[in-house]
């Protein structure tokens, strides 16, 4: 069973068509890519797939769940903010437990939560640190760990390197790439960066306008791009 899956997704602000009918179906563990010029909609329809716009017409399932008129917070999904929006007076663990704490989880679900996810993010012996003490990394490890302690169905992304200078995004691009490998975690990744796509991605989706273009391996679309477009957009030789 697809992990997510989108049937005839429409956006609409108003009289502004934004998404124009995406079918889509995200496997388990994937890591999907939205990419795309500027304008195009990927930050739309991720916000419209995590339930923080509203779906205007067509479904939204997930684990065969139709989840289209359900709030965010039931969705079982999770948003990752980048790394700098951490507490800097608080610890990893403290960061990590936050929201739990917010939600009212009881101190011991929260701790043993907090040490599962430092198990799983390797940053166990980092627990005491504060943010301004880690490597870029680790921190993204710790934005990522805030929202695992919830065992979210997947992770989602909106170009969390896009403010990082371009040595330490490439770092941060392969750190990704490794906690993905770890974790094998769906993930829903939006950028509008070619080589992060090309890099990341299981799968690319390629937006124009509110359209996918065409989906594949950042292999075929390179090889095989099925326009202009995504040939030029992936900067493909054809
Ligand atoms: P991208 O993330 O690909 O750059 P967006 O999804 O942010 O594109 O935006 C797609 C289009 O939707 C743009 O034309 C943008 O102006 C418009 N848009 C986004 N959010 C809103 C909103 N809340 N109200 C009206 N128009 C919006
Ligand atoms: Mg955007």
């Amino acid at each position: 069973m697809a992990s997510i899956e989108l049937k005839a997704v429409e956006k609409w602000f108003g009289e502004l068509q934004v998404i124009k009918g995406v079918d889509l179906a995200i496997e388990e563990g994937e890591f999907i890519i939205f990419v795309g010029p500027s304008g195009c909609g990927k930050s739309t329809l991720l916000r419209t797939i995590a339930g923080l716009e509203e779906c205007s017409r067509g479904e939204i399932l997930i684990e065969g769940r139709n989840v289209t008129a359900d709030p965010p917070a039931s969705r079982g999904l999770a948003m990752v903010f980048q790394s700098y929006a951490l507490y800097p007076h608080m610890n990893v663990r403290d960061n990590m437990g936050f929201g739990l704490k917010t939600a009212g989880t009881p101190k011991a679900e929260i701790e043993e939560k907090v040490n599962e996810a430092a198990r799983a993010l390797k940053l166990e012996t980092y627990l005491d640190r504060k943010p301004k003490e880690l490597s870029g990394g680790q921190r993204q490890r710790v934005a990522i760990g805030r929202s695992i302690v919830r065992n979210p169905t997947a992770f989602m992304f909106d170009e969390p390197l896009s403010n990082l200078d371009a040595a330490l995004r490439v770092e941060m691009r392969y750190e990704l790439a490794k906690l993905h490998r770890e974790l094998k975690a769906t993930m829903i990744y939006v950028t509008h960066d070619q080589v992060e796509a090309m890099t990341l991605a299981d799968r690319i989706v390629v937006l124009r306008d509110g359209i996918i273009e065409q989906v594949g391996s950042p292999r075929t679309l390179y090889e095989r791009p099925g326009n202009l477009f995504v040939a030029q957009f992936i900067g493909s030789p054809k």
